[in-house]
């Protein structure tokens, strides 16, 4: 994911993008819907400040009753690219304070908008907020199917 400095106009740009996963190097298994992508950026004499909303849908294993579910996820980066003659001693990608050479015809955001929408996707995932899960007396999917447990014991 790049922006062209030379496609933005002086001061204040708007716009809005659909990538294809691949393009942000996400796991395809889980997310193959398209991303979509709300960019600002204001381009300044030598400053450059970019923020970006992503957002698509993924599909996950519910934690408490290991069905797949989707759902939508979305997040928020915002990185100021300074003008300079170097780079900044030890920048590296990800950092929300980088440099661009005059000259320089893109400005990649790749790592940023993948860590945004990767970092907004909860630690727990269930599939609904009242998945009962299975049973852990006879493994049944509580949300569909009525437990056992006590049809076993009866036996
Ligand atoms: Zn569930
Ligand atoms: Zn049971």
């Amino acid at each position: 994911m790049k922006i062209r400095i030379e496609s933005l106009k002086d001061g204040a740009n708007r716009w809005t993008e659909t990538i294809e996963p691949l393009e942000l190097d996400l796991d395809i298994s889980t997310y193959s819907q398209p991303v979509n992508l709300e960019l600002e950026a204001d381009k300044r004499s030598g400053k450059i400040p970019v923020s970006v909303h992503v957002s698509t849908q993924g599909k996950y294993i519910c934690d408490r009753c290991g069905e797949e579910f989707k759902r939508e996820i979305g997040g928020d980066c915002r990185i100021i690219f300074i003008q300079r003659d170097n780079t900044f001693p030890g920048e590296v990608e990800g950092d929300d304070l980088r440099s661009f050479l005059s000259g320089q015809p893109e400005l990649d955001i790749t790592f940023d908008v993948r860590d945004a929408l990767l970092l907004s996707v909860p630690l727990k995932l269930v599939c609904t907020d009242d998945c009962r899960g299975l049973c852990a007396g006879c493994g049944v999917n509580l949300n569909s199917e009525a437990c056992r447990c006590e049809k076993q014991a009866d036996l």
